[in-house]
């Protein structure tokens, strides 16, 4: 696991909202609220994996995802 030196980190815990299972997520505080402010979340939070970003941006982990995505009749 790589280990980032953010300068405000910040850890978020997050269940998702369809398996509720647990995840926390540090990121950098200012990369946050560059998201926030309108930047896209791939960009400012790009150290992050793409199943953290799901859960962020969505409240879903990636499983849960997958399975809605496979799953739409
Ligand atoms: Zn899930």
């Amino acid at each position: 696991m790589v280990r980032w030196n953010f300068k405000h980190p910040v850890t978020f815990n997050i269940d998702c909202k369809v398996c509720g299972r647990h995840r926390q997520i540090t990121c950098d505080l200012d990369d946050v609220e560059s998201w926030k402010n309108g930047a896209f979340v791939k960009d400012c939070l790009n150290y992050l994996h793409s199943d953290q970003v799901e859960l962020l941006v969505t409240g879903t982990c990636s499983d849960c995802l997958n399975d809605t995505l496979t799953n739409d009749h």
